[in-house]
C-alpha cells in the first residue's frame, strides 16, 4: 500500500490516535495526518496547536510524512494528495454506525478510495479527546491518555 490519509479533529491528539497511526505505519508507505478544519465543531485547540501537538508526538515516525489541515471534502483532499486510502479508528460498536455511513458515502463520492478501519489496543478503546478534555477541565491527571506536550497544553488551557 502507498499513501494513506488519517483525518480527524485531534482536539487534542491522544494515545488512541497514536496507536492507530502506529498500526497504519505497518501497512502504509506514507501517512498524512489531516486535521479537519470543520467550522461546525467547536474545538478547544486551534488548528495550528493541534498540528503542532501531532507533529511533536509523531516526530519519530518516518512514515508520517505530513501533518496538515484540510477544508472541504475529504475525498477531494485525498485525491489531491494522491492517497489510496483513508484510515479511521474503531473503538466500539458506537463508532460503527457513523463510520460505516461515512465510509460508504466517501466510496460513493470516489470509488477508487478505500477506507481502512484499525482497532486500538483494548486499553485505549474507551479513550476519546472529548473525555480527556472533560478530565482536564476538572483538573484530573491525563498523563496516561495523551502525550506530555498535550497534557501540558491542556493544563494551560484550563489553568484559569
Ligand atoms: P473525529 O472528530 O473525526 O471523530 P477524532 O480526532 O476524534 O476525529 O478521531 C479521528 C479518528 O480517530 C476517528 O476515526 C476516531 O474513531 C479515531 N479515534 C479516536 N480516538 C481513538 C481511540 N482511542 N482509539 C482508536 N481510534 C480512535
Amino acid at each position: 500500500m502507498q499513501k494513506a490519509i488519517y483525518p480527524g479533529s485531534f482536539d487534542p491528539v491522544t494515545f488512541g490516535h497514536l496507536d492507530v497511526i502506529q498500526r497504519a505505519s505497518r501497512l502504509c508507505d506514507a501517512i498524512v495526518v489531516a486535521v479537519a478544519n470543520n467550522d461546525g465543531k467547536k474545538s478547544l485547540f486551534t488548528i495550528e496547536e493541534r498540528i503542532e501537538l501531532i507533529q511533536e508526538a509523531t516526530s519519530g515516525n518516518e512514515k508520517v510524512v505530513e501533518v496538515t489541515s484540510f477544508d472541504g471534502l475529504l475525498v477531494d483532499f485525498a485525491r489531491a494528495q494522491g492517497a489510496l486510502a483513508i484510515v479511521r479508528g474503531l473503538r466500539a460498536i458506537s463508532d460503527f454506525e457513523f463510520e460505516f455511513q461515512m465510509a460508504l458515502m466517501n466510496r460513493k463520492l470516489d470509488p477508487t478510495l478505500e477506507t481502512i478501519f484499525l482497532m486500538p489496543t483494548e486499553e485505549y478503546t474507551y479513550l476519546s479527546s472529548r473525555i480527556v478534555k472533560e478530565i482536564a477541565r476538572l483538573h484530573g491527571d491525563v498523563s496516561a491518555f495523551v502525550p506530555k506536550a498535550a497534557a501540558a497544553a491542556l493544563a494551560t488551557k484550563f489553568s484559569a
